[in-house]
């Protein structure tokens, strides 16, 4: 789940022990092995209902709690988000994916007092060529923010490499909605913005945790949210490709605790 940009600013940074963060890892392990699953279920005919149900049951299977469902009211354990919706999409027993669709999928869990968030977005059938760059850009771009997670770096260094290379293959990044760090809870400080916020932002410190997630958009960076209070869709309803991993910073390379295997 992405964070408002600018609702939490000044809030204190929380750094990890390297126990915590093997807790953390074995959050993130149950989210990847979930949407591993979701995505070998994902095909024409298949609501978004049966996949949030489905999320549901392999959470509380390994003992986790689905960290979304309630979360600020939120109904559904999965966000699930078609075509030009962004994020934090509803699951409905009404919405029946098509051949060509893309599906952004993401989910949370809390385990043993720590939260785990990864998105990725899945192809359904056979889909365009741009729609098939968008995957692909959104992707690549997760890679290259998380290659900058490193001590030293600034917060600024993911934004930036995030930014530039989405915007050079030509696509445009959310700005209302940002990553943010994660631990005991879902979305804790820092900011993780896609898009440049100037020079002085934060330090990246070993310990600190970070969901970093690219929201990219094919036509416009605008945004908007539905009367549901919660679905975001593109303002010009060309489709958008959500990619997130939590990931953390060490002193040698950044781990990515919800790595997928395979
Ligand atoms: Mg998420
Ligand atoms: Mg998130």
């Amino acid at each position: 789940m992405a964070a408002e940009h600018d609702r939490g600013g000044g809030r204190k940074i929380i750094v990890k022990s390297a126990e915590q963060i093997s807790i953390m890892q074995e959050a993130n392990q149950i989210v990847a092995q979930t949407l591993s699953m979701l995505e070998k279920t994902i095909d024409v005919g298949v609501t978004t209902w049966d996949l949030d149900q489905l999320a549901e049951r392999n959470c509380l299977h390994h003992k986790a709690k689905p960290a979304f469902k309630g979360y600020r009211g939120f109904p559904g354990s999965l966000c699930v988000s078609v075509n030009e919706e962004v994020v934090h999409g509803i699951p409905s027993r009404k919405k029946k994916l098509k051949n060509g669709d893309i599906v952004s999928i993401d989910f949370g869990v809390l385990y043993r007092g720590y939260y785990g968030d990864s998105a990725i977005t899945v192809p359904v059938g056979t889909v365009g060529d741009r729609v098939a760059r968008l995957l692909a850009v959104t992707k690549e771009s997760l890679e290259r923010g998380i290659a900058q997670a490193r001590e030293g770096n600034r917060v600024g260094d993911i934004s930036q490499a995030v930014q530039n290379y989405v915007e050079a293959e030509g696509f445009a990044i959310v700005r209302q909605f940002v990553g943010h760090g994660i631990g005991t809870s879902l979305h804790e400080a820092p900011e993780i913005p896609n898009f440049y916020q100037g020079e002085t932002t934060q330090r990246l410190l070993p310990g600190m945790v970070l969901a970093i997630e690219p929201m990219v958009n094919m036509g416009t960076h605008k945004v908007k949210v539905l009367r549901d209070g919660w679905t975001v869709i593109t303002d010009d309803l060309l489709p958008s490709a959500h990619y997130e991993h939590s990931v953390a910073v060490t002193e040698g390379e950044p781990l990515v605790l919800s790595l997928r295997s395979g």
